[in-house]
C-alpha cells in the first residue's frame, strides 16, 4: 500500500491534481473538504455542525475530521492506497493518521506540498468562487481567513512530516499538466 499526502493551501490545486492521480495510479481519493461538503448537502448532524465553521472559514474541530476520515479508510479495506486531499490540516490531526494507518500496517509514503504565490490563491478562489457553487470561495474576508487559518495551523503539518524526511515541494504554480507530471515523477520515483 503507498499512501500519499497531497498538502498545500486553500486554491493550491490539491482537487485539480487528485482527481488526476486517482486516474493515473488508482488512490483511492479522501478529501475531507468533499466529506464534508456532502455531509451538509444530506443535512447530517455532522454537517450541520461542520457547516458553522466552514462558512466563517474556520477549520472544523480535529475529533470531527478525524472520525470522520478514519470511518472512510476503515469503508476501504480494499483500497491500494489513500490519497489524503485537505487532511491532515492540523498536527494532531497528522498524529491521528498516522496512528490509524499503523494500525493497518501501513503509513505516508509521501507528502507532495503545492507551492504557490499568496496572490495567485486570491486570485484563483475567486475565480473558482465564480461557478463553483462554493459560498466560502465569493467572500475575500471569508479567503483571508482560510489562508490565514492555514499559515497557523496547517503548515505545521508540513514540519510534522519534515522529521521523517517525508516532504517533496513541488512548484505549483504553471499549466495543470506541468504541474501532474512533476507530481508524478516524485511518485514514481518511490514506487519504483
Ligand atoms: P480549500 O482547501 O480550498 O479550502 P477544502 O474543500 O479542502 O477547500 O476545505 C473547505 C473547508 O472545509 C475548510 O475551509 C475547512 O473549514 C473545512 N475542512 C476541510 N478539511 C478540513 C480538515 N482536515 N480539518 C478541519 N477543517 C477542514
Amino acid at each position: 500500500m503507498f499512501n500519499i499526502i497531497l498538502f498545500g493551501p486553500p486554491g493550491s490545486g490539491k482537487g485539480t491534481q487528485s482527481e488526476r492521480l486517482i486516474l493515473k495510479y488508482g488512490f483511492k481519493h479522501l478529501s475531507t473538504g468533499d466529506l464534508l461538503r456532502s455531509e451538509i448537502a444530506r443535512q447530517t448532524p455532522l454537517g450541520i455542525e461542520a457547516r458553522n465553521f466552514m462558512d466563517k472559514g474556520h477549520l472544523v474541530p480535529d475529533e470531527v475530521v478525524i472520525g470522520m476520515i478514519s470511518s472512510a479508510v476503515d469503508n476501504h479495506p480494499d483500497a491500494k492506497g489513500f490519497l489524503f486531499d485537505g487532511f491532515p490540516r492540523t498536527e494532531k490531526q497528522a498524529e491521528a493518521l498516522d496512528n490509524l494507518l499503523k494500525m493497518k500496517n501501513t503509513g505516508i509514503g509521501v507528502v507532495l506540498a503545492l507551492d504557490v504565490s499568496e496572490s495567485e490563491l486570491v486570485k484563483r478562489l475567486l475565480n473558482r468562487g465564480l461557478t463553483s457553487g462554493r459560498s466560502d470561495d465569493t467572500n475575500e474576508e471569508i479567503i483571508s481567513s482560510r489562508i490565514a487559518e492555514y499559515h497557523k495551523k496547517t503548515s505545521a503539518v508540513a514540519d510534522y512530516y519534515k522529521q521523517f524526511d517525508k516532504v517533496v515541494y513541488v512548484k505549483g504554480e504553471g499549466s495543470v499538466d506541468q504541474i501532474f507530471d512533476a507530481l508524478c515523477s516524485e511518485i514514481d520515483r518511490r514506487l519504483s
